[in-house]
């Protein structure tokens, strides 16, 4: 059994949808089709929900009117019978009167995630009027009696698999189950979610609960590129990678992946495949156990990282010094992206100023504390990258106008980072390009 996984621009528009049931029934193994909502909805939720928590009924009911349109206009295009356009509607109707009730209500964190459910919960629905129409034999499988996360918010595949195989068992003659990505259930059994961009995640779990053939991961590029196609002239799809090298790069900002999705993948061995919706032909980006090939893979940047610079003369000869600048950034459940250390200072980074107030403060009695913002972090990717030859050389050389603010080496053998201005995010990565793949 294999699990296939398509994101917002797949199926963001009815032709769209229409070409991924043709990607689905191309073969005959058994699947989970996993869908995110269609593009731009998620956004829309997010503001109706920011609308309503400032108050702000009459800008909500705006929002809601205008993406129920949106859906009413899908609806016409996605299917043709009359008794499937009124069971379409019927599915639009039904999350769009959920949305209007809810302006009554007095908002709560457990109502904004139930909004943001709404957008997966319609595209799955939708997507399977369109199979009936095309009497595609499917079964809808709710993510919300499997897909959950335990106290710490973090998913545990045990009980995701106990619930999915029951399921899967019930419905053993089934072929084809369609689910939403994105969606989960809490510990305390409301409706909850796994993060911006979580169907990657979903698709992963799923496929690891199941130990499946493949993830398929199914977007609107043609698979992990070498470096930011978005800000980077000649970029080229990477045709093989581990799981150490994507998660390190979906982690330092390739956006085609969620940065957490690699684990439950990687834990039960199933590899990854990232497949282009628009070019289902070409050979996209497979992601398994081993590396492949020896050298640099790729470049990924990641913006809005803090550098923490904690200068002091006592961490001279000292022990138990940097024990005690962690534990702050612990207290504060903060991670820690980059480290280097002197003798006589520490710097780290951190990619999020939630309490960089109370960090900087319990920080300061151990020595001078400097805080520089709108760091980038730019992410050199490879498989023993430090025993190919002349990475060094050809890097630096390609780096010499760059004010580089932090350098990370060594801490794998498969990664070098470099903090930079974020101004200059641009340019080291375009400099790397031509540097190190000589593009
Ligand atoms: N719809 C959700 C989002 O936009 C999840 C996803 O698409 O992966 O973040
Ligand atoms: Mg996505």
């Amino acid at each position: 059994m294999k699990v296939m996984k398509f994101g917002g621009t797949s199926v963001g528009k009815p032709e769209r949808m229409h070409q991924v049931s043709q990607l689905i029934t191309k073969d005959e193994e058994a699947k989970i089709v996993v869908l995110s909502a269609l593009s731009g909805t998620t956004n829309a939720l997010v503001e109706i929900s920011n609308s309503l928590s400032a108050g702000n009924r009459e800008a909500a009911k705006q929002k809601i009117d205008a993406l129920e349109t949106h859906y009413r206009n899908f609806v016409l295009e996605l299917v043709k019978e009359e008794a499937n356009r009124n069971k379409a509607n019927a599915v639009v109707s039904e999350h769009f009167e959920f949305l209007n009730i809810i302006l009554r209500i007095s908002f709560s964190e457990a109502l904004n995630k139930d909004i943001l459910a709404q957008g997966e919960l319609m595209s799955t629905k939708l997507f399977c009027t369109y199979l009936d129409e095309q009497g595609i034999d499917h079964m809808l499988l709710p993510a919300l009696e499997f897909m959950s996360i335990d106290a710490n918010e973090e998913p545990q595949l045990l009980p995701i698999r106990n619930r999915l195989n029951q399921l899967l068992k019930e419905h053993a003659s089934k072929k084809l189950f369609i689910t939403q990505g994105y969606i989960c259930r809490n510990a305390r059994g409301e409706v909850d979610n796994l993060k911006r961009g979580g169907s990657d995640y979903t698709a992963s779990l799923i496929a690891a609960a199941i130990v499946g053939s493949v993830c398929e991961i199914w977007t609107d590029i043609d698979g992990m590129h070498n470096n930011d196609p978005r800000v980077v002239n000649k970029t080229v799809a990477i045709e093989q990678l581990s799981f150490d090298e994507a998660a390190e790069l979906a982690y330092f900002g390739a956006k085609i992946l969620h940065p957490t999705c690699i684990w439950p993948a990687q834990q039960e061995n199933v590899p990854v495949k990232l497949l282009n919706t628009m070019q289902p032909e070409a050979v996209g980006t497979v992601i398994t156990k081993e590396a492949g090939s020896v050298g640099v893979k790729a470049i990924a940047a990641k913006d809005g990282i803090i550098a923490i610079k904690i200068k002091s003369s006592r961490m001279l000869l000292a022990y138990g010094f940097l024990r005690k600048v962690f534990e702050v950034f612990e207290k504060y459940r903060t991670s820690i992206d980059m480290i280097t250390t002197s003798e006589v200072a520490v710097s780290v980074t951190i990619d999020t100023d939630t309490a960089l107030a109370q960090i900087t403060k319990e920080l300061e009695p151990f020595g001078s504390v400097e805080v520089l913002k709108d760091q980038t972090i730019v992410s050199i990717v490879g498989n023993e990258i430090a025993q190919t030859d002349k990475v060094l050389q050809k890097l630096f050389n390609a780096i010499q106008d760059i004010p580089v603010t932090m350098v990370s080496y060594g801490g794998s053998a498969h990664n070098i980072s470099l903090l930079v201005p974020g101004t200059e995010k641009v340019k080291t990565l375009q400099v790397l390009n031509e540097g190190l793949f000589g593009l």
